[in-house]
């Protein structure tokens, strides 16, 4: 029997997919030949790298004036590409933990940054809210999910200077009102696809704007023009992305994902509440991630928290642990992840306090 996946990242995808793209590991399109030695530029695989982004203009309804990039680099190349291609002289960032950080570190590299708002003085469990926007920014950066703080930016929030947004680990999670965004990036593995390919949604009218010599690869421009087929692609990542995008289609798009996602979020943070040995990090419930569940044992029974470890993993259980800035648990509970896998942690946590 399969475990039930509750890594934050590489982390669980569609059956679909996985067998999709193993399928295609083998015999991909009926070429006889594998996907991973296949040419970039044959017919094939330009129909797949076209129909990924097509499906992520439907199923987001990308507007008018944006290009769809599948890029590499992961997230984290993007904290750089990023200002690269927008800062002038500075730009403002929301500090909402690890990742918003190391986004920080990467914008002061080209200009002035400014914290516009952070929740570090209470470890990030909280979403900071009724800050200032100075409209002299040339871009604010916001992360919409924290993945190792269990926070989440569930609305689209309203800046008055273009905003960038590392949407890496809840991308496809919930609609999106993508006007209200210039940039949106997300390395592909926690939601999309294998680690190599990161989704970049651009606006690009906020392009060519900065007068900074851009080298070729990270200016988003070379991407736009040759349609993510500049240099060759992370093949198989793109396939696999594909198979996931198809899969979201096919299970009635984002909307029905975020009412899958809304109930399985509930599940788990209802059973956090109510049992008296765990209790969530993040203590008001708007800023509770529905991708990334983290908990903690309450006050006098951090002594339980191996045995709780054990009998999860007696359970089929894993990727449980949380991240070790925060200690106790996380739970990632994905797009891909079925409800059944959250009803056996709930009743694992049910069983486990019987037993105290
Ligand atoms: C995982 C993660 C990253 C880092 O992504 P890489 O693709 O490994 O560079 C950045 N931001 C967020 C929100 C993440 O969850």
């Amino acid at each position: 029997m399969k475990k039930h996946n509750f890594y934050a990242g590489p982390s669980i995808l569609p059956e679909f997919t996985i067998q999709k793209t193993a399928e295609a590991v083998i015999n991909f399109a009926g070429t006889t030949l594998s996907v991973m030695e296949v040419s970039h530029r044959s017919k094939e695989f330009v129909a797949v790298m076209d129909q990924a982004i097509a499906l992520v203009k439907e199923l987001l309804e990308v507007p008018e004036g944006y290009e769809v990039l599948f890029l590499q680099g992961g997230a984290s190349t993007q904290f750089y590409m990023a200002p690269y291609n927008l800062m002038k002289t500075k730009a403002g960032y929301m500090n909402t933990g690890v990742w918003a950080t190391a986004a920080i570190k990467e914008g002061k590299f080209f200009g002035e940054v400014v914290e516009v708002a952070s929740s570090k003085d209470k470890n990030y469990n909280y979403i900071p809210k009724g800050f200032d926007i100075p409209s002299d920014l040339d871009y604010l950066h916001i992360t919409t999910n924290n993945t190792i703080f269990g926070t989440e930016m569930l609305y689209d929030l309203d800046s008055p200077v273009p905003l960038v947004a590392d949407m890496s680990s809840d991308i496809f999670s919930r609609p999106l009102d993508i006007s209200k965004y210039a940039v949106i990036y997300a390395g592909a593995q926690k939601n999309l696809a294998p680690a190599g390919v990161t989704l970049v949604i651009v606006r690009k009218d906020v392009l060519g704007k900065n007068g900074r010599a851009i080298p070729t690869m990270i200016n988003y421009q070379t991407h736009i023009e040759k349609e993510s087929m500049f240099n060759t692609p992370p093949c198989l990542p793109v396939f696999a992305a594909l198979q996931t995008l198809i899969w979201l289609k096919e299970n009635g798009g984002i909307r029905a994902m975020e009412a899958k996602n809304i109930a399985k979020a509930k599940l788990l943070y209802d059973e956090i509440d109510r049992n008296a040995l765990f209790q969530c990090t993040v203590p008001d419930p708007a800023d509770r991630s529905r991708m990334n569940v983290t908990f903690v044992m309450t006050p006098g029974n951090e002594h339980l928290e191996k045995d709780f470890q054990t009998l999860a993993k007696e359970n089929n259980l894993v990727g449980i642990e949380g991240h070790r800035s925060v200690g106790g648990f996380r739970a990632s509970i994905y797009n891909a992840m079925p409800i059944e896998s959250v009803v056996v942690l709930v009743q694992t946590m049910k069983d486990f306090e019987a037993k105290q």
